[in-house]
């Protein structure tokens, strides 16, 4: 399998109740690495431009307010098949369905505060990395 990075935001339903620590030990704990974070507000044009890919979808308005109502944790994870691993972790989008011991099923409050996101591919994960980070930013 390879080594993979991956693009993870600890959201702001999340850094409002303090579970950035909680949230990260799962992730270590699942053997993924923590080569870069960083703790920043989001600005409309930004959270705009991330969520780019779902500006015709009826929920873009709310999913923008809710990104930017708040500080989020930007972070790359690394290892093996670190893409899948991570939304594996993650859960289902909607915690209703998240497996047990997930991120989401552990944390998440409804579809929309759903604590965290995650790349869904190889290509996504280098654009998503680059939007928030230099190589000089990442520490393996
Ligand atoms: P993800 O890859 O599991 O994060 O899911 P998506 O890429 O489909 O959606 C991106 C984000 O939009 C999700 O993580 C949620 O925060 C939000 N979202 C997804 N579906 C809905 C929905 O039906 N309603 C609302 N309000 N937000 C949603």
């Amino acid at each position: 399998m390879a080594i993979e990075r991956t693009l993870s935001i600890i959201k702001p339903d999340a850094t409002e109740r303090n579970l950035t620590g909680k949230i990260n030990a799962l992730f270590e704990d699942s053997g993924l690495r923590i080569v870069a974070q960083r703790r920043i507000r989001l600005s409309r044009e930004q959270a705009e431009t991330f969520y780019e890919v779902h500006k015709e979808r009826s929920f873009f308005g709310e999913l923008v307010d809710y990104m930017i109502s708040g500080p989020v944790v930007a972070q790359v994870l690394e290892g093996e098949n670190a893409i899948a691993h991570h939304r594996e972790i993650m859960g289902a989008t909607n915690p209703a369905n998240a497996e047990p011991g997930t991120v989401r099923k552990e944390f998440a409050l409804n579809v929309q505060e759903n604590s965290v996101h995650g790349s869904d591919s190889v290509e996504t994960a280098a654009k998503e990395i680059s939007f928030f980070f230099s190589d000089a930013d990442i520490v393996g």
